[in-house]
């Protein structure tokens, strides 16, 4: 399927790029480009978000009743590319992105009124606690627990792997609510303030050193019935909703377009039998299918049609490109390679070699993790296994 924009989208293409190169500062792109976790800088991904708002675009996958862009799939997939060849940080997905579509479709009209708003303007900072120790994969087997006490739940257990725990000042959380039926029949979901009395968070640090994910322990919180988002026991139907939108959605294959044209430039004066540069090569053409595969899934999707399986196949393609990149980054710069060297550019210190050799070791570690969260590559080939080989 060929993805051909209309005039009017091409046009809006157009009003996409003209705020880009207003509106997006040295600051904000430096900013985005020296982070190397997950989700990015969380102070350029704010401020670009505060720039956004003000035109009205921070809910850039919302309905308009509740304030967002109203914007065709087409036009989202148009910002999004456009966003990351400009270099602009990603918006933190946390409350934007995955709990936003819960609230519109499960939250009571207080919850919208309250919460939405704030996730718009980033007056509220989200933070994810589904994951525990022992439940990533297996995640209905998940233990949290949460006793009514008249109009009050006491939460006690713990959660894992919670990204920028460390700024949320809110966490919608899988809790247990009755551990006498099968797994996925006694969860329920929750919102918690995070200055609740009774949560501590305690810093993950990562091997690139970063300081992006935290493990999160309740002790007899407290938490108002009325933070309860759908009815209680049936919170894995609102689980199962929101990963259907961690899982996709952007335009990943633009991302890994600029770092190939990155790597191209450094390799630029190897001869052209050299190893690395015939291992580029092969990627080059890996991503320029994966780039066909997502305008034809983003062509499925803007004619009305659910991208099944094949959002798997694209979540595994990506991670692994991305991975394969990494090392061909870190090969193509050896020496400068130098573990922790983006430390010292966060710290504003001096750097050891090449400005392209001061993120790239961190940006390999880190990348190891695209192939675990948001589904691992195992799981998501179970799927693929199931729907399309009926295995
Ligand atoms: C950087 C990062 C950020 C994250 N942020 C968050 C967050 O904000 N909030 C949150 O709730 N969670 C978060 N997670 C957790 C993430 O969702 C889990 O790590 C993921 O679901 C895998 O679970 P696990 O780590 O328990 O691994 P496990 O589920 O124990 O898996 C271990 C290994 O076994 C394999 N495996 C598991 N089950 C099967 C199966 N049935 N068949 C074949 N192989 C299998 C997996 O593929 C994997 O290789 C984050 C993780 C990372 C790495």
């Amino acid at each position: 399927m060929e993805l051909a924009f209309t005039e009017e989208e091409l046009a809006f293409r157009e009003e996409v790029r003209s705020l880009l190169k207003e509106a997006l500062t040295p600051e904000i792109i430096a900013g985005n480009k020296n982070s190397t976790t997950s989700l990015g800088d969380n102070n350029a991904a704010m401020a670009w978000q505060a720039i956004l708002h003000k035109r009205g675009w921070a809910g850039v996958a919302w309905p308009k009743e509740f304030g967002g862009t109203g914007w065709t799939s087409n036009q989202r997939y148009i910002f999004n590319s456009e966003c990351e060849r400009a270099g602009a940080p990603k918006l933190i997905p946390l409350g934007l992105r995955m709990l936003a579509p819960v609230i519109f479709r499960y939250g009571t009209k207080e919850q919208q009124n309250h919460y939405l708003p704030k996730m718009l303007s980033a007056e509220h900072y989200w933070c994810q606690g589904y994951s525990e120790p022992g439940s990533g994969s297996d995640l209905a087997s998940l233990k949290t627990r949460a006793i009514k006490d008249g109009d009050e739940y006491i939460v006690n257990g713990t959660k894992i792997w919670t990204t920028h725990a460390q700024y949320a000042d809110h966490i919608f959380c899988l809790v247990r609510t009755n551990p006498d039926v099968k797994k996925q029949a006694g969860i329920s979901f929750l919102l918690i303030k995070m200055d609740s009395p009774g949560i501590i968070v305690e810093p993950i640090i990562t091997l690139a050193g970063d300081h992006e994910v935290n493990q999160v322990f309740f002790d007899n919180v407290r938490v108002p019935v009325n933070n309860l988002v759908g009815p209680e026991n049936e919170g894995w139907n609102v689980a199962k909703y929101l990963l259907e939108f961690e899982r996709g959605g952007s335009a990943v294959a633009t991302r890994l377009q600029v770092d190939m044209a990155e790597l191209n430039i450094m390799l630029r004066d190897l001869p052209e039998e050299h190893e690395l540069k015939k291992r580029t090569a092969i990627t080059n053409i890996e991503v320029a299918a994966l780039s066909q595969m997502e305008t034809d899934m983003q062509a499925k999707v803007a004619s009305g049609k659910n991208p099944g399986a094949g959002s798997s196949l694209m979540k595994m393609m990506a991670s692994s490109l991305g991975q394969q990149i990494a090392t061909l980054l870190m090969e193509a710069r050896a020496n400068y390679s130098i573990p922790h060297n983006n430390r010292l550019l966060l710290e504003g210190k001096e750097t050891i070699g090449k400005e392209q050799g001061q993120t790239i070791t961190a940006n390999y570690l880190n990348a190891r993790a695209s192939s675990i969260f948001g589904g691992a590559r195992e799981v998501q080939k179970n799927i693929i296994a199931k729907s399309v080989l009926g295995l």
